[in-house]
């Protein structure tokens, strides 16, 4: 489904975000930016070594990133020219700061996508994997930060790509609830 907001189109795919042809695609990493499962796993499978390389040259100048931060490097293989790596929060009942440390992933990737210039990028559902949090909550806080963004910055495409089929439908309930008066 698509929706324009501010000039900028948002769109939520039901897919695989190493597929997606755009600018720029978001890993949800974790601290210590060497890979992972998930996303994070299937992004370094498909884009090859080269963005591992980089995540590592990362590492050595600022030690990992921290949680609701965002580095950016080469896409490799992949269809876009870069991924920027944000680590959002582990699920930890609710009340340990994390929706704003998820906020914080998000508002960070647009940020510094914004910084370099990227003018489409590509988000999944950060942290509603193996960190566990609710995605009801998650997709509320993940369009609701991307909104306010676009209210001070705007970009040409904001896309979502939501794994299953069962996130999607989340998704577009929420997209429902946070652009409702829109
Ligand atoms: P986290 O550790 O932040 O929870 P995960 O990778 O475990 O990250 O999960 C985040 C979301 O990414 C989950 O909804 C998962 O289903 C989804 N996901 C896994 N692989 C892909 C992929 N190739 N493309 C898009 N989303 C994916």
């Amino acid at each position: 489904m698509e929706l324009i907001y501010k000039n900028t189109k948002i769109n939520l795919i039901q897919g695989d975000i190493t597929k997606q042809k755009i600018e720029a695609i978001v890993n949800a990493a974790n601290s210590t930016l060497l890979g992972g499962g998930g996303v994070d796993g299937a992004i370094h499978k498909a884009g090859g070594p080269e963005i591992l390389r980089e995540c590592k040259a990362i590492r050595k100048k600022q030690g990992g990133c921290h949680v609701g931060e965002a580095v950016i490097t080469t896409a490799g293989n992949l269809p876009s020219k870069y991924v920027i790596h944000t680590v959002g929060p582990i699920w930890r009942g609710g009340t340990n700061n994390e929706p704003i440390l998820l906020a914080n992933a998000y508002k960070n990737s647009l940020k510094l996508a914004h910084k370099n210039n990227i003018k489409s990028i590509a988000f999944p559902s950060i942290s509603t994997g193996v960190y566990g949090y609710p995605i009801e909550k998650a997709s509320i806080i993940a369009l609701t930060t991307v909104k306010n963004v676009l209210d001070k910055i705007s970009f040409k495409e904001i896309r979502f790509i939501l794994f299953s089929n069962k996130d999607f439908n989340i998704y577009v309930s929420s997209v429902q609830k946070v652009f409702e008066d829109y």
